[in-house]
């Protein structure tokens, strides 16, 4: 079973709930963590990690012979990022804003374009413990798309494990829609305000329109509003769990600890999330 951590913005409890769900799931079952939120992974700082496995993530990059160049313009035409312009005294390629698509070299008339390699971050893989495995992906900084990392790290998915656990990067771009191609399921994290509500109808229009099901966890649940349960109700999506607005939670995550260790009675509500999970899969 995969499943998506999904969240409308950042700072929402993504990271939480994903390494205390994968931990607390992982004394039962074998589960694989996936940090797929590419300029800005931190999974790994909650868990004892022994790395086994690097690679480096690379593009394509476009390389013009201007000498063979005609200035027809059919490559910036065709470039979707506005990543190559062609000027009288030759054509130039943006690489900061390059996506390595290969449109340009495939456009091109008289053969002016050659590609070079360029790395843009690298995904690394490894171990937690005999149940939880772990892999993430770091985009470098400046690059403009970590669409590429994502699929790289999707790659080393292992169909062996039970459960995998993806968490993607915030907000609704391609990294995200990334993520989701070929998930089970996405757990929306959000938090019980305005701005919360607002974000999570745009990751909910988002994994309606790619066709997968989905469950909300509220975080920071302050039992003063219920936005969200309306919402959610009228949405017609389950609310999984509900994570309190507590310091001690707020202070356990704050030294890089998972709070279901701390507070056992979280790990029953995880586990009671991966069984509603389950049976709305099935
Ligand atoms: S490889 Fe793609 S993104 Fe890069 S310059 Fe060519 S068309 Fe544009
Ligand atoms: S498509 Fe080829 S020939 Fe035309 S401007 Fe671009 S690089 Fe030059």
């Amino acid at each position: 079973m995969k499943i998506a951590i999904l969240s409308g913005k950042g700072g929402t409890g993504k990271t939480t709930v994903s390494t205390n769900l994968a931990w607390v799931l992982s004394k039962i079952t074998s589960v694989q963590l996936l940090d797929a939120d590419v300029e800005e992974p931190n999974d790994h700082i909650f868990f004892d990690i022994s790395f086994d496995h690097e690679e480096s993530v690379d593009l394509l990059l476009p390389v013009v012979n201007n000498e063979t160049c005609i200035r027809c313009g059919e490559c910036s035409k065709n470039c979707q990022f506005g990543a190559i312009s062609v000027f009288n005294s030759g054509t130039i390629v943006f690489e900061n804003l390059c996506h390595g698509c290969g449109v340009c070299k495939m456009v091109c008339p008289v053969n002016a374009i050659t590609e070079k390699s360029k790395s843009i971050g690298k995904v690394m893989l490894g171990t937690i413990s005999k149940n939880l495995k772990f892999g993430m992906g770091i985009l470098n900084i400046g690059e403009p798309s970590g669409v590429r990392i994502i699929r790289q790290l999707k790659k080393h998915i292992d169909n062996k494990a039970e459960v995998v656990i993806i968490d993607s990067q915030p907000g609704t771009s391609c990294p995200v829609v990334e993520t989701l191609r070929n998930v089970d399921f996405a757990i929306l994290v959000t938090e019980p305000t305005t701005f919360g509500l607002h974000d999570l109808s745009l990751a909910i229009e988002l994994v309606k329109e790619m066709n997968i099901p989905s469950g909300i966890i509220i975080n920071r649940d302050n039992s003063k509003t219920n936005i969200i349960d309306k919402f959610a109700e009228k949405e017609n999506i389950p609310i999984l769990m509900k994570i309190p607005f507590k310091k001690q939670i707020a202070k356990i995550y704050s030294e890089g600890n998972l709070f279901s260790k701390f507070l056992p009675e979280f790990q029953e509500k995880f586990l009671s999330v991966y069984k509603i999970i389950k049976g709305l899969i099935e």
